[in-house]
Formats: structure tokens, C-alpha cells, sequence
């Protein structure tokens, strides 16, 4: 039994069930036991593999990206560039080296880094310690002062606690996370249906079959990232896997090692995720006021910054199994396949409605 479990069954014994969006956020982010506070799960040898782990690619164009961003709001003499949960940097250092040809960007830039874990940060503090730049951290994005801003996050809404609702005959029920008879850590139903449950579950699942799960995230971050773009200026770009229509599903999922496990089998050991509803996201940042942009699959998004070109670059110096690395790099991120990202991951930006149409979104096709 993992430190975490055993935390959970003390709870459990003394409050009863939890919901799932608890459960979530203990096993991600506990102070002692969370899964992101205790380790550095990225890379072949931890349990899964960003886009930016991937290829240096990644974190250049979107890098390139902002500076295009920065030029288009008027390059403002001061611009935040903002990472929401950077994992090992990787994506902010590459980003950071190759914006060194946007004259006038990188001296502009103050870099914020919003990340919770401490084993991470150091991390990022490494990996960033040869940019030259200012940066400074912060545990959440309302410590960061206003002022002009581009966001950029990869792979990170996916790990914000979601709750999870089950239709029965008499309503839509929280699920919950309790112990079970056979005394292992069980899902449960919340015996009430939910007080006006109707009205948080979204109009077009109204009449799901009984047993429809539906898994609902908060809208808090998407509304204070688009007040702060509103207020100050600029544009957020999201990236992460999920789905861009609404739908009773349930995409819950931990995974170690590069395997799928049971999500009660070893609470904060794995990381748990659920797939980005990117319809609610843009509902979210619409409803405060901003503009959205796509969402667009990644694969396009990537084709259209150019990372053909940057590829083709690359493989002038490369030996031939950096060659070989670089081509695989690009059919993992931009490929259609099932083990491929292109298709399932999706990007969307959210910016003040004053903003043009921003690189890469000028179209919506997804
Ligand atoms: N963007 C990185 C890492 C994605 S993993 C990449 O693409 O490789 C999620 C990241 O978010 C980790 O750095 C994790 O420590 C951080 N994180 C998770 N929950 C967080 C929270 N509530 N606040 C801030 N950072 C968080």
C-alpha cells in the first residue's frame, strides 16, 4: 500500500467517501506523497514522454510563436511570458533559444514560471540557468503581477482535478472514492442525486442513457487567464490532449512506467490525467469575454509554424541516426496514428477580442 493510500483511508474513515476531484488532487499534488511533488516522471526512463521531451522542435516553434505574438500586439516594451507547469523546462529553454533571433523580443521578456513541485523547479532552474533571462517562480498564476502577457501551457490542464458524475434513474450522482467491502480503495455513488444537477451538466446530456459519465473540470483558470489577457493584453496558447465537442465519456486514466494502471491501484505513484474538454474551454474563455482561437489539431498547428522547414535544417548537420531521431520526432508529434500526437492532441489560444487572427489559427479546421 503506497504513504498516499494509507492518508486516503484515514480521511475516508473520518469524513467518509471522497470525491473524485479530491482524490485527483491528492494524488497529483499532496505536499509530502503527490505524485508531481516527490519525482520527475518525464523521459524514457520515468513514466511518459512530452511533446517538448520529444524534440527540440516543439518548444522552438512555439517559442517563435510568441515572439509573432509579441509583434502583433504592438511589441510592448514589457511582455510576461508565462508557463503554466513546465515540467523539466525543457519547452521554455528551447523556446527562449530561439527567439534570440527576434531583435528586440528577448529583451522585452520576463520570463514566470508556474509550478508547484519542488523537485521540479529545480529542474527547470537547471535547465534555464544558461538563458541569461530573468525568471522567477510562483506556486500559483494570481501571484503574478499584470501587465501584458503570452501564456503558454503544454500538457497541463489534463492534470487539474476533475469531478466525475454518473446518471441513474434519479438524477446525476458525484462519483466518490471510499473503501470497499473487501476493504480496498472503491468507487462509489453519492447517494443524492445532485441539487440542481441539471443545471451544471451541459443541456445536450440531458437525456443520457443511465450509466453515462460525465466529467466536469472548473472553469477557474480559463476565467482568470482570460481576465488577466482582457485587462493587460495578449494571448494564451493551450495545448493537451482531449476532445473538441462535449460528451458524457470517461477519459480518467493513470499511467507508470508508459502503461496504463488502475486508478485506485497506486494513489500517488502514477500520474492521473482526463482528457481537456476543449469545447467547455472555449465556452469558459467566451463566457469571461476573450476571443478564441481553433482549436486546431497539434499536427496542423505544427505543419503551419513550419516544422518542415526547422526539420529540413536540422538534418543538414545531423549524422544519420540524428536523422533518423529528427524524422521520428516529427511523425510522433504531428502523425495521425494511435501512439502518434498530432490527431489527439489539440491547440487552442485564447486572447483579448482586439487581436488578430493569431500565427497558425488563422483558420479553424479540426
Ligand atoms: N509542460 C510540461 C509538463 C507537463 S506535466 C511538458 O510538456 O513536459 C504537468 C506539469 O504541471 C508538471 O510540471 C507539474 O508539476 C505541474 N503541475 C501540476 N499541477 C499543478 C498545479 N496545480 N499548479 C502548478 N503546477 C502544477
Amino acid at each position: 500500500m503506497t504513504p498516499l493510500e494509507l492518508e486516503i483511508r484515514r480521511i475516508v474513515a473520518a469524513e467518509g467517501p471522497m470525491p473524485v476531484s479530491r482524490f485527483m488532487a491528492l494524488c497529483l499534488g499532496h505536499p509530502l506523497h503527490g505524485y508531481y511533488v516527490t519525482r520527475d516522471p518525464f523521459g524514457a526512463s520515468g513514466d511518459f514522454i512530452t511533446a517538448p521531451e520529444i524534440s527540440q522542435m516543439f518548444g522552438e516553434l512555439i517559442g517563435l510563436w510568441a515572439a509573432a505574438v509579441w509583434e502583433q500586439m504592438g511589441a510592448p516594451r514589457r511582455i510576461r511570458l508565462i508557463e503554466l507547469g513546465p515540467g523539466r523546462g525543457t519547452l521554455m529553454a528551447d523556446a527562449l533559444r530561439a527567439t534570440k533571433l527576434a531583435p528586440g523580443f528577448q529583451a522585452a521578456v520576463r520570463v514566470h514560471l508556474v509550478e508547484t513541485s519542488p523537485v521540479l523547479r529545480r529542474h527547470q532552474k537547471g535547465m534555464l540557468a544558461g538563458s541569461n533571462m530573468p525568471i522567477v517562480w510562483h506556486g500559483d498564476l494570481a501571484e503574478i503581477p499584470e501587465g501584458p502577457a503570452i501564456v503558454v501551457t503544454n500538457e497541463f490542464l489534463d492534470a487539474l482535478p476533475i469531478e466525475q458524475l454518473v446518471r441513474t434513474e434519479r438524477g446525476w450522482h458525484q462519483r466518490m472514492i471510499g473503501v470497499g467491502t473487501d476493504g480496498r480503495l472503491a468507487f462509489a455513488l453519492h447517494p443524492e442525486a445532485m441539487p440542481g444537477g441539471q443545471s451544471i451538466v451541459p443541456e445536450s446530456q440531458g437525456e443520457a442513457p443511465v450509466g453515462a459519465v460525465l466529467e466536469l473540470r472548473s472553469d477557474r483558470l480559463i476565467t482568470e487567464i482570460s481576465a488577466r489577457l482582457l485587462a493587460s493584453g495578449g494571448a494564451a496558447l493551450v495545448i493537451d490532449y482531449g476532445h473538441v465537442e462535449s460528451g458524457a465519456g470517461e477519459t480518467l486514466q493513470a499511467v507508470a512506467q508508459h502503461r496504463f494502471v488502475g486508478v485506485l491501484e497506486t494513489p500517488g505513484e502514477a500520474d492521473l490525467t482526463a482528457h481537456v474538454d476543449f469545447a467547455a474551454l472555449s465556452r469558459a474563455a467566451v463566457r469571461a469575454g476573450a476571443r478564441v482561437h481553433g482549436p486546431l489539431r497539434q499536427g496542423e498547428f505544427l505543419r503551419r509554424l513550419g516544422i518542415e522547414t526547422r526539420a529540413e535544417r536540422l538534418l543538414r548537420q545531423a549524422t544519420p541516426s540524428q536523422a533518423a531521431d529528427i524524422r521520428a520526432a516529427v511523425r510522433r508529434l504531428t502523425g495521425s496514428g494511435p501512439n502518434e500526437m498530432g490527431d489527439l492532441f489539440k491547440v487552442i489560444a485564447i486572447a483579448a477580442p482586439g487581436l488578430g487572427p493569431l500565427p497558425g489559427l488563422e483558420e479553424a479546421v479540426v
